[in-house]
């Protein structure tokens, strides 16, 4: 295959390969974007696009026999997950020995499959976590913007107040103010105008309808919605579906080649092309990044790159958790998808944690309280490129995973001894009361300011960049998307203004 020669190369279409897409593509560079998930535009028989968390179908999963939801069970019984037929759906679980993280797989990346919650992290944190990055410039500059392209709005807090969709957060909130905790509002990309017509019965349900960690049919802001549609509008941009990156070289001339297998729907791979480039944008997520540069340092193709690509990871400190209530605290047989509220303890110098309260929208009441807590975990995991797989491992154990389970269990700690309530011990297997060995924050493996200089441009590849959560170093103190895009941003501007100046 003769490399098909494009000026810029993306691979990955999540926050980090949107806003680089977007960027180029307006700059007027000829952009060829890889990924390796399905374009998610056409309604499968049952007229919708996405299936249903409660019915989950092929379409649920990437490449699966059974779905692998973050939720395992309920009164211990295994009713959750359900047999499918394997399809590049839209769902990953990647599973490390210690360690199991959740990605989105297509047109979108994580944005299809995500709670939507947009969240800007508090100004002392991110600084603490990224010390040479100009808070200034990103909170007047690049945070507004990220939030601005990605259509985040708030709900309406009367409309909160009174709607039976919310009642499991209110209950919640009402339980964490009895133990002195207090609680803020979560801006979300879910349109809530949107979501009160659900209510109101005028518009089709998604929110409403259960739907979420398989795609959302209505409603949501997800990628393909913004920066992406506004990418493809330039007129410079490409979009390689099923097209998997596996390896990158350096030709003598400087620039870039990625070899990416195209597969079908049965997972083949049919084609395996090259692609030549310039530049090189990786959007590829703190896992798939991570992966091509270690491959790519190992195997000797770019033997340049820094001892820190793989180093730097996290889970963003993610915890799941779930109380049971009194028999006379009803959370709702009604529960919106999206969450809008969180406990804030964020300034608690002893414990700091931010956890959000999250439906488990069963269509039944369980007067389960749910909730994802974000903790400061501060151990970090290494990648290794393994050569028997070709692929990475992950050094985490548990014994660091603990650390988030026990700051979170201090906050929940308080709140069950205020309320006189009790953990719940049915929904995560193996009666644990703590799940802390997933996340759904995969952050760092390529950390700004280590792997990459500050504006992500990678240490030993001259041209080539890293735009998405693996320049995080491992936590950020909320959920990440909206950090990713306004680093993504910020880097953008410097790369186009600076190094295609020249
Ligand atoms: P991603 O969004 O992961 O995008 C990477 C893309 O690259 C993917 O489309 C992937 O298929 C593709 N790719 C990977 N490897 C290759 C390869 N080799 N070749 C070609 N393509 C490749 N964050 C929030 O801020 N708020 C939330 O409410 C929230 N809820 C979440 C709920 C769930 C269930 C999950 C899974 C995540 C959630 N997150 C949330 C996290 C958020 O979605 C991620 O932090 C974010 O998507 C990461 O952005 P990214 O640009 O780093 O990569």
């Amino acid at each position: 295959n003769a490399p098909e020669h494009g000026t810029a190369l993306v691979v990955g279409t999540g926050y980090g390969g949107a806003v680089a897409a977007l960027r180029l593509g307006e700059a007027g560079i000829r952009t060829t974007v890889l990924e390796m998930g399905a374009l998610w535009n056409r309604s499968g028989p049952d007229g919708r696009v996405f299936c249903s968390t409660a019915a989950p179908d092929h379409r649920s999963m990437w490449f699966r026999t059974r779905t692998e939801a973050p939720l395992a069970t309920f009164l211990w019984l295994d009713v959750v997950n359900k047999n499918i037929s394997p399809y590049p759906g839209v769902l990953d679980r990647v599973r490390f020995a210690d360690m199991s993280v959740f990605v989105g797989r297509g047109v979108g990346g994580g944005s299809l499959v995500n709670g939507g919650m947009a969240v800007t992290p508090q100004r002392a944190y991110f600084s603490e976590m990224l010390p040479h990055v100009d808070a200034d410039e990103m909170y007047r500059t690049y945070f507004p913007r990220a939030n601005a392209m990605l259509g985040v709005n708030s709900i309406d807090p009367a409309w909160f107040e009174t709607t039976e969709w919310y009642r499991f957060s209110r209950v919640s909130r009402k339980h964490a103010a009895r133990a002195g905790l207090r609680t803020t509002f979560v801006p979300n990309v879910y349109d809530f105008g949107y979501m009160q017509r659900e209510a109101a019965g005028t518009a089709v349900r998604s929110a409403l309808g259960g739907e979420v960690i398989y795609g959302n049919n209505h409603g949501k802001r997800s990628l393909d919605r913004t920066y992406l549609a506004a990418a493809l509008g330039t007129g410079n941009v490409t979009i390689e579906t099923l097209h998997r990156a596996r390896a990158v070289r350096r030709e003598r001339d400087g620039t870039y080649v990625v070899t990416a297998d195209r597969i079908d729907l049965a997972g083949k791979v049919v084609e395996t092309r090259e692609f030549g480039c310039e530049r090189l944008f990786l959007g590829a997520g703190s896992l798939g990044t991570t992966e091509l540069l270690l491959r790519a340092r190992e195997t000797g193709a770019l033997p340049g790159l820094s001892d820190e690509v793989g180093r730097g990871w996290g889970p963003n400190g993610n915890v799941m958790t779930g109380r049971a209530n009194h028999l006379w605290d009803t959370v709702g047989a009604n529960q919106s998808t999206m969450p809008v509220m969180g406990i804030d303890d964020r300034d608690n110098p002893d414990n700091p944690v931010f956890a959000e309260i999250a439906p488990l929208p069963t269509g039944l009441e369980h007067w389960v309280s749910l909730y994802l807590a974000i903790t400061r975990n501060p151990e970090r995991g290494t990648f290794r490129y393994d050569p028997a797989t070709d692929g990475v491992r992950l050094d985490w154990n548990r014994a660091q995973s603990q650390v988030s389970a026990a700051s979170a269990k201090r906050l929940f700690d308080r709140i069950n001894a205020r309320n006189a309530t009790i953990y719940r011990y049915d929904l995560f297997g193996g009666n644990r009361t703590f799940a802390d060995d997933f996340t759904y924050h995969p952050l760092g493996g390529c950390v700004l300011g280590r792997a990459t200089d500050d504006y992500g441009r990678v240490r030993g590849a001259p041209g080539v960049y890293v735009t998405d959560g693996s320049l995080v170093p491992g936590s950020i103190g909320v959920n990440p998307f909206v950090t990713i895009t306004a680093l993504a941003e910020r880097t953008m501007s410097r790369v186009i203004a600076e190094d295609y100046a020249r």
